[in-house]
């Protein structure tokens, strides 16, 4: 994963909502793909706070409780995969 130490200030981190100018990555996201090229998140490297779970081989990272409102329009095995964590 590559690290940039500018943060693109047009967009905010999805984890702390701010567009500080700090060491960042950027997140692939699910379901994006067309043709190898796939949509990407910025995040701050200090916002990161995986966590690891061995009985499913998972990386993973709470980010806060709006997931749950969008909850339902996730897909179904996104959602098994949630319901498990
Ligand atoms: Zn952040």
């Amino acid at each position: 994963m590559k690290i940039f130490k500018q943060f693109n200030t047009s967009g905010n981190c999805f984890i702390c909502n701010t567009n500080e100018n700090k060491p960042c990555v950027l997140i692939p996201k699910d379901n994006t793909e067309d043709d190898g090229i796939e949509e990407a998140e910025q995040v701050h490297i200090d916002c990161i706070n995986l966590r690891y779970n061995p009985e499913i081989n998972f990386f993973y990272q709470k980010v806060s409780n709006k997931w749950k409102t969008k909850f339902k329009s996730l897909n179904q095995p996104l959602k098994k995969l949630l319901i498990k964590l």
